[in-house]
Formats: structure tokens, sequence, C-alpha cells
């Protein structure tokens, strides 16, 4: 079924009578060519390309829960392109060129809005540390914008400008980055995965491989065993539990919740994203009119969809600091999702040694604006057992060969990526 704004206004005047699923509610089926375990953004996108782009056939996604119910429904929504290392900035661009015509490309309204990502600088040396990611993104053929404090004032009059400690000396703008409604992304994937044959498998949660002579040949679930050719594993914060039952058991990730928060609906002020230079905070505001913030991860390892108080006050601190005013608006809702921080802050797409078992996690808290990327290089390695041009530098080697992409330059601290 095509959406569009004549079917609209038709089920409109009919009385809304022909709108059918926007997915199919399948059994599992004995044998698959291709498993996809996770039906988060990044499940669900490789689902789709490997149908659409790759020509592949029985194709079945596997999801413990309901889909949309972990980070891809979890996060912040944002999406950017402006990163510096060339490990890096080549697959965030390809990501965002996708997001751009992605509505049309699944039929779907994702409420793709680049409304621009602008991050702050408080000293002459973070300053100095954008301007040369300006020049790495602008020599990657990516949009940035360097701006200065009076610059930022004219966007965001409302920030703490002249706080003594942390004084805003400007900010590097990304005018295509912006926001993306996050569960519609998943609907979005889901129905077009859907409508080119995939089995979408709810409730259906992966709880063993079965591997012979070296090979996986299929997984145990809660709804029994599904023989598979291929079987692609992308369940971010799960991705240690879920590869130790293939034997994988030393992952260069940890899983820790981060937090995030909504508050009451207000009348528009954000004029995009705003990232705190000083801090680890980050405010948008949704189109109903909600502030969405976060900040840092919670500081433990952990498997718990929600969080603890000390990074609720964190966060807070954090806006009262940029944005006094925030102060006075209520919280209206804050929940929490597990993710995979890999060890040098950036992803893996990647074959494992066990044969025919497939790797896509450590995402981090970047993963969301990498959704469509990650769908196709991970269906591109599925399909033809080779990486994407893009995602070539993703592979698990290199923490082994000392090839870190740490775009940071933090090392392996989970909390500073
Ligand atoms: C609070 C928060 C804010 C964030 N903000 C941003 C942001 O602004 N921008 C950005 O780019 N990224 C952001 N992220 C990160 C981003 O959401 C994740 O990196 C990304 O969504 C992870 O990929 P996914 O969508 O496939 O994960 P998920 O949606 O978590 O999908 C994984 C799925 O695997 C399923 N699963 C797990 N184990 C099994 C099993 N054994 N069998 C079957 N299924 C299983 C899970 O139920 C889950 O549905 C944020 C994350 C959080 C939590």
């Amino acid at each position: 079924m095509h959406y569009s704004g004549f079917k609209v206004i038709k089920e409109a005047l009919t009385g809304h009578k022909g709108w059918k699923p926007a997915w199919r509610d399948p059994q599992p089926q004995d044998r698959y060519d291709y498993v996809i375990i996770g039906g988060g953004g990044h499940g669900l996108a490789t689902a789709y390309y490997l149908a659409k782009e790759f020509g592949k056939a029985r194709i079945a996604v596997l999801e413990k829960g309901w889909i949309g119910g972990g980070n891809v429904g979890r996060n912040t929504t944002i999406i950017r392109s402006n990163y510096l290392l060339d490990g890096n900035e080549p697959f965030y661009e390809f990501s965002m060129k996708l997001w751009e015509g992605l509505e049309q490309d699944f039929n779907f309204n994702a409420m793709v809005s680049q409304r621009g990502v602008l991050n702050l600088c408080h000293t002459d040396a973070q300053r100095d540390a954008y301007r040369r990611r300006a020049n790495a993104m602008r020599l990657n053929g990516v949009d940035s914008e360097l701006l200065d404090a009076e610059g930022v004032r004219r966007m965001a009059p409302f920030l703490n400008f002249d706080n003594a400690r942390f004084p805003i000396k400007g900010g590097l703008l990304q005018p295509r980055g912006g926001t993306v409604r996050h569960d519609a992304v998943a609907w979005g994937y889901a129905r077009g995965a859907d409508s080119r044959g995939v089995d979408i498998i709810q409730n259906c949660e992966v709880t063993g491989f079965r591997i012979e002579n070296g090979k996986v040949t299929g997984v145990e679930t809660s709804r029994g065993f599904i023989g598979a050719g291929k079987v692609g594993c992308a369940v971010a914060g799960s991705s240690g539990r879920v590869m130790a039952m293939a034997g994988i058991n030393r992952l260069p990730i940890e899983s820790h919740v981060l937090q995030a928060f909504v508050s009451e609906g207000l009348k528009p002020v954000i004029p995009g994203v705003i990232t705190y230079g000083a801090g680890h905070f980050y405010v948008s505001q949704s189109d109903k009119g909600g502030l969405v913030f976060g900040g840092d991860i919670d500081g433990y390892n952990s498997y718990a969809q929600r969080g603890n108080l000390p990074v609720v006050e964190d966060v807070c601190e954090g806006g009262m600091s940029l944005m006094p005013m925030i102060g006075r608006a209520r919280l209206l809702r804050m929940w929490g999702g597990i993710m995979d921080m890999s060890m040098d802050g950036s992803p893996i797409i990647d074959r494992t040694d066990v044969d025919g078992l497939y790797f896509n996690g450590g995402w981090c808290y970047g993963g969301f604006k990498a959704t469509p990327a990650s769908g196709w290089c991970f269906a591109h390695l599925l399909a033809t057992d080779t990486p994407h041009d893009t995602a070539k530098a993703y592979r698990f080697d290199r923490f082994r060969k000392g090839l870190m992409i740490d775009e940071k330059g933090m090392g392996a601290q989970p909390n500073l990526h």
C-alpha cells in the first residue's frame, strides 16, 4: 500500500477503512538464507537493503521484544556527519545522504528535519580543534561553518554567553545536521522490508547458536530452532551477551546506560541541536515542543534500561550552566537505553571467526545517525562478503593492529567518547 496525500484524503472521506497493517506478523519458517538478530534500526535497515539493493530473498529479522523497543526508539534523534577522522567521515556522510532521500525511498514520513547541529566552544584551544574538524569536514565535501560568539548569539540568544567560567567563544555548525523522528525510522524500515518479503518476527529471542564444523547453521530461539545460511547480529547494547552464545567472549565493547530527558511542551525556542562544549549536555526541541536533552552515560556497566540519579543531576547542572532558563521547564519524562560502547568510540561491521556469522555493533551514543549507512554496509558485507568502501576501517582487527579510530583521542575510556 503506497502512502500519499491523495491516500490520506481518500481515507478521510471514506471512514478510514482502507488502511492495512504496516507489516505482517508471520510465523517463523524452518529456514532462511539470511537471519538478522535484532529488530532495532540497524537490523531492520540491514534487512531492507538486503532485499532492496542486493536482491536477496528469504530474510528474517528476529526481535526479542517489539520493534522500536530498543535504542532506536530511545535516542535523542540527532543526526550529523561532523567527524574528523577519515575512518569515520565518509561513512557518516554516506549516512547523511541516505537520510536526505530516505522518506521518499521507503515511502514513510520519518520527519527528517535538517535544522543544524551547533557544537559550542568555550576556549581558544577548543576553537582551534573545531577549526581543524571543520576543515577536515570540508576536505571530505561536507558542509561546516565556524561561528564567532556573535554568530552564535544570533542563532541562540538565550544561551549563557558571559558565564565567567565557561564563556561562549563560538561554535562549529553543520547546517545539514538535525533530527529525525526515531521510532518512525524503525517503522519505515520495517514496512519497507516487509513489503519486500522480509519476515519480521517479534517476541522471538535468540537463545543460542547452532555451529557445526566452525560454521553457523542456525539459531535457537524462544520460538524454536531457525536454520540460516548467514546470520547477522545487530543487537546494540546486548552485543556481549549474544556473541558470547556463539563462543565469542572478548568483544572490545562495554554496555552502559545512557539516559534521555524530555520537558513539557514549550513554544519554539531552540533552533536546531545545541551541544555544550564545557560539559556533557546537548539539547534540541521536538515538534511537540518538548526540550529533548541528555548528557553522559552512567558510570558503570549495566543491562538495565533505566539510569540513576547522579547522572540526572549532572545533566541538569550542564543544562542550567548553559541555558539557565531551562530551570523553569518541568521535566515530563526520562528513560534509559543500553549503549554498546566500543573501546575507541567507533563501530564494528565485520565477519567473525565463526563462518557465516557477522557482527554489527559498538555504536556508542551515536548509532542512530548511522542507521541507514550501517544497514546498507552490513547488507553489503552479508551479501558480497566484502566490506563497503565507507566501512572498510570498521574491522575487529584494528584493536589488535593498533589502528584505532579514536575520534576524540581519549583512549579506551567509554565515557569520554
Ligand atoms: C538515551 C539515548 C540517546 C541517544 N541519542 C542518540 C542521538 O541523538 N544520535 C545518535 O546518533 N545516536 C543516539 N543514541 C544511540 C543510538 O540510539 C544507538 O546507537 C542505535 O539505536 C543502536 O542501534 P539499533 O537501533 O539497532 O539498536 P536497538 O534499537 O537497541 O536494537 C537492538 C535490538 O536487539 C534486540 N535484541 C537484543 N538481544 C536479542 C536477542 N537475544 N534476540 C533477539 N533480539 C535481541 C533488542 O531487543 C533491540 O530491539 C542514543 C541512545 C540512547 C539510549
